[in-house]
């Protein structure tokens, strides 16, 4: 678990992600998966501790391809 490394985290498809799109213009991000915009950003510890997510679970998220089927 770091402090240091910076995560965005998507509420709506409740997966966390290193790279996020941010919005040109406005101060807000997208999610790369359902591209929505109900995403947070803060750091590993931060998101982990809020969201109770455990580091096996960030791993797996992290780690995770999209499921070309779901789309
Ligand atoms: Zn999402």
């Amino acid at each position: 678990m770091s402090e240091n490394i910076m995560l965005f985290y998507c509420k709506t498809c409740q997966r966390a992600s290193k790279d996020a799109k941010k919005h040109p213009k406005k101060y807000e991000y997208k999610c790369p998966h359902c591209k929505g915009d109900r995403v947070v950003f803060g750091t590993e510890k931060a998101i982990c501790d809020f969201f109770r997510i455990k580091e096996t679970m960030l791993a797996r998220m992290l780690s995770d391809a999209p499921n070309p089927e779901k789309k």
